[in-house]
C-alpha cells in the first residue's frame, strides 16, 4: 500500500548513494504514473538518479515499474517471426522506414512503436507523417491486422503502453537528465519487453550526434540493455554503431522518406542502406537460421526484386497515406521554397562533424521541435553530402538546405558550415558498426 506515503526518503536514499530496494523503486514509479507523486519530487529522484547511478538491480526494477504502469502488446495473432528494433537516437537515422518494410518482404512480421523528434534527434512518426493522408495512431487490432496482412506497421506507441516512460522520459527532457545510462536503458527496454517479439535488436549509437559521447559509455549502456534482456528472458542482439556525423544523407521529415524510398529502389547505398542491410541480415540469421552470405543474398534481392519497396507502398496504402508516393516521391511529398546549395568553405579532408549541432541546424529550420507539441514542418531540412574521410575540392556541394524562406536558409548554412571540420591531412572514415553484442538464445 502506497497511497498517502511520503516518498521523500526514498529520493533522499538515491541522493544519499544508498542503493534502493526494489519495492521502493517499484512504489515511487507506479506511485507516479498514478499522479500520487508530483513532477518536482520524481525531477529530484531523477536527478539524484542521474548523478549516484543506479545499480543493476536498481535498473531491473525500474524497468520493470515501468512494464508494469501499463498494458503490453503481446502480438499473439501474428504468426511470421516478430523482430522489433530500436535505435538510442540520431540525426539522419531513417533505419526504421528501410527496415521495416524490408524485413516484412523478409517473410518477418515488424511492428514498430516509434516516438516523434524531440531535442537534435529526429522522430519516426514526423517523418512518415509527412507523407499525405499517412496515419499513425492505429489501434491495437489495427497493428495486430495490419501486421499480419503486410508483416509491418510504424505507429504511434498508445497511452496504455509503458505510460511511466512517457511521463518520466518528458521530465528527463526538461530537467537535462536524458543522458544516462541506467535511465536510457531503463526506457529503451521497457518499451521492448512491453511488445512481443522473437527478437530485439538494438542499435546503441554513439558519437557527437549520439547521447553516447563515448564507445565505452555505449558499451555500457549496450551491458545494461542485455542485463535487462536477460534478466526478462529476451533474445537482444545489440550493434554499437557510429553516429558522430548524419547515418543517411537527408536530415528532416519528408527529405528523409524519400531517401528510405531511394534506398528501397536501391538507388542510394550510402551509410543507411549499409547499416540497414546488416540488421535485415542479422535478423534473417537469428529467425529464419540463414547463413551470413545467404542471408545477405536474401536482402540483397528483395531491394532488387521490388518486393521491398512494394511492402513499403502496401504499409503505407493501409495507414492511409498515398502509395504512389514510392514511385513519385518529388510529386507526392511537400517541398520547401527555398533550395540552396553550400559549398565547402575550402578544400581538404572531411575530418569531423558535430552531429548533434547538425541536427539542431535542422530544428532550427523547423524539421524538429524544441518543445514537446511543437509542430514540424514536414517540408524543410537539409541532405549533408559527405562522409568523414571524403576529400573535399573547395565550392564543392556540402549540404543543400531546404529551407521556407532565406533567412532560415541562411542560419542553417551558418550553423552547418560551423559544424564540419575540414583538415589538410587524410582521415580514416569511423566503423559504422564497432562492435555486435548479446545473443540470439
Ligand atoms: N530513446 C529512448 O527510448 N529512451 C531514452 O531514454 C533515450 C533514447
Amino acid at each position: 500500500m502506497t497511497a498517502g506515503r511520503d516518498f521523500r526518503d526514498v529520493v533522499a536514499s538515491k541522493r544519499d548513494g544508498q542503493e534502493l530496494s526494489d519495492e521502493d523503486v517499484r512504489d515511487f514509479v507506479l506511485a507516479y504514473a498514478r499522479g500520487e507523486v508530483g513532477d518536482e519530487l520524481a525531477a529530484a529522484f531523477l536527478m539524484a538518479a542521474y548523478i549516484n547511478g543506479l545499480s543493476p538491480a536498481e535498473t531491473a526494477a525500474l524497468t520493470e515499474a515501468m512494464v508494469g504502469s501499463g498494458s503490453t502488446l503481446p502480438l499473439a495473432g501474428v504468426s511470421r517471426p516478430k523482430v522489433d528494433k530500436h535505435s538510442t537516437g540520431g540525426v539522419g537515422d531513417g533505419v526504421t522506414l528501410v527496415l521495416a518494410p524490408l524485413a516484412a518482404s523478409l517473410g518477418l512480421a515488424v511492428t514498430k512503436l516509434s516516438g516523434r523528434g524531440l531535442g537534435h534527434t529526429g522522430g519516426t512518426l514526423d517523418k512518415l507523417e509527412s507523407i499525405p493522408g499517412l496515419r499513425t495512431d492505429l489501434s491495437t487490432e489495427e497493428l495486430e491486422r495490419q501486421v499480419e496482412e503486410i508483416g509491418c506497421a510504424v505507429a504511434a506507441q498508445t497511452k496504455e503502453l509503458v505510460p511511466a516512460d512517457g511521463k518520466l522520459y518528458a521530465l528527463r527532457e526538461a530537467t537535462a537528465t536524458v543522458s544516462s545510462v541506467p535511465l536510457i536503458a531503463a526506457s529503451v527496454m521497457s518499451k521492448k519487453l512491453a511488445v512481443g517479439s522473437d527478437l530485439i535488436l538494438l542499435d546503441v549509437k554513439w558519437g557527437s550526434g549520439a547521447f553516447m559521447k563515448t564507445p565505452r559509455a555505449a558499451r555500457d549502456l549496450a551491458d545494461a540493455c542485455l542485463g535487462l534482456a536477460s534478466a526478462a528472458g529476451r533474445p537482444l542482439r545489440v550493434a554499437v554503431s557510429d553516429m558522430s556525423q548524419p547515418l543517411g544523407r537527408a536530415v528532416g521529415n519528408a527529405l528523409e522518406v524519400a531517401e528510405a524510398i531511394a534506398v528501397l529502389k536501391g538507388e542510394a547505398t550510402g551509410r543507411l542502406w549499409e547499416l540497414t542491410g546488416v540488421f535485415a541480415a542479422e535478423a534473417l540469421v537469428i529467425l529464419q537460421g540463414l547463413g551470413p552470405e545467404e542471408a545477405r543474398k536474401e536482402v540483397d534481392r528483395a531491394v532488387e526484386s521490388g518486393e521491398a519497396l512494394g511492402a513499403m507502398a502496401s504499409m503505407i496504402r493501409s495507414q492511409g497515406g498515398d502509395p504512389a508516393v514510392v514511385e513519385r516521391p518529388r510529386d507526392v511529398l511537400p517541398r520547401a521554397p527555398v533550395v540552396r546549395e553550400v559549398p565547402a568553405p575550402n578544400e581538404g579532408w572531411l575530418a569531423a562533424t558535430d552531429a548533434e549541432a547538425l541536427g539542431r541546424a535542422g530544428v532550427g529550420l523547423g524539421a524538429g521541435r524544441i518543445r514537446k507539441g511543437d509542430p514540424v514542418d514536414p517540408a524543410v531540412g537539409f541532405e549533408f553530402v559527405p562522409n568523414i574521410g571524403d576529400r573535399l575540392e573547395s565550392g564543392q556541394p556540402l549540404a543543400v538546405i531546404h529551407a521556407r524562406d532565406d533567412d532560415a536558409a541562411e542560419r542553417a548554412r551558418r550553423e552547418i558550415e560551423a559544424a564540419v571540420h575540414i583538415t589538410d591531412d587524410p582521415v580514416e572514415p569511423p566503423a559504422l558498426v564497432s562492435e555486435w553484442l548479446g545473443r540470439a538464445e
